[in-house]
C-alpha cells in the first residue's frame, strides 16, 4: 500500500485487522471515513474509546456491560433458579430477543477447543462453579453452539455439575450443526430451548 501516504495506510491497516474486513473493504471504509465531517469521525472515535474503557464483565454473569451488575442480573423479576450458559454476549442477546427466557445467564467467553489450545481454564468456567456454590440454582441450561467446540464444552460442564445434584440440560438440536447461535432465528431458538433435554 505504498501508493497511499503513511497515515492513510495506517488507517487502512487498522481497519483491515477487524474481523470480516479484507483489504478492499478496509480501503473503502478508510476513504469513507476521511470524507465524513470531522465531528462525525470524532464522535465515532470517542464512542470506541469510551466503550473500550468502560465496558467490562458483569460481576455475576460475566456478560459485557458498562455497569457493575448487568441489567439482567439486576432485574428482580428474573428467575434466579435457572442459569443458561452461553458462549458469548451475542448469544445472550439472541435469547433475550426472543423475550421468552426469564432466567439468568452465564457467559463463558469462548468454548473449549483442544485444537486451538483453549482449555477449561481459558473460559469463565471456574466462575460458573463458584456461582453454583453460592447461589440456590435448580437448573443449568447449556446453550453453547452445536459446533464441535460447543458440544465438547457442554459435555465437560455437564460432567462437572452432575455430581452437585443440580439439573443440567442441553438445548435441543433444532440449532443447525456448526451454527452460530446469534444467526439463528428466534423461533428456532425458542424451540431449541423448549425442547431441551436433561443430560
Ligand atoms: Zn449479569
Amino acid at each position: 500500500m505504498e501508493y497511499y501516504s503513511k497515515q492513510i495506510s495506517n488507517l487502512i491497516g487498522e481497519l483491515s485487522n477487524l474481523p470480516g474486513i479484507g483489504s478492499k473493504s478496509a480501503q473503502r471504509l478508510a476513504f469513507y471515513l476521511l470524507n465524513r465531517p470531522k465531528e462525525e469521525v470524532d464522535r465515532l472515535a470517542s464512542v470506541l474509546t469510551e466503550a473500550r474503557q468502560n465496558v467490562h464483565y458483569c460481576k455475576e454473569c460475566y456478560t459485557l456491560t458498562d455497569q457493575e451488575i448487568c441489567p439482567i442480573c439486576a432485574n428482580e423479576k428474573r428467575d434466579r433458579k435457572k442459569i443458561m450458559v452461553v458462549e458469548d454476549t451475542r448469544d445472550l442477546a439472541a435469547y433475550e430477543k426472543t423475550g421468552k427466557y426469564e432466567g439468568l445467564y452465564h457467559v463463558l467467553h469462548g468454548a473449549i477447543s483442544p485444537m486451538q489450545g483453549i482449555g477449561p481454564g481459558d473460559i469463565k468456567l471456574k466462575e460458573l462453579l463458584q456461582r453454583l456454590q453460592k447461589e440456590d440454582v435448580d437448573e443449568v441450561i447449556i446453550a453453547t453452539n452445536s459446533s464441535l467446540e460447543g458440544e465438547t464444552t457442554a459435555m465437560y460442564i455437564s460432567k462437572l455439575i452432575k455430581p452437585t445434584g443440580i439439573k443440567v440440560s442441553r438445548i435441543a438440536s433444532g440449532v443447525p450443526v456448526g451454527g452460530d447461535l446469534e444467526n439463528i432465528d428466534e423461533v428456532t431458538l425458542l424451540r431449541a430451548l423448549e425442547g431441551r433435554t436433561e443430560l
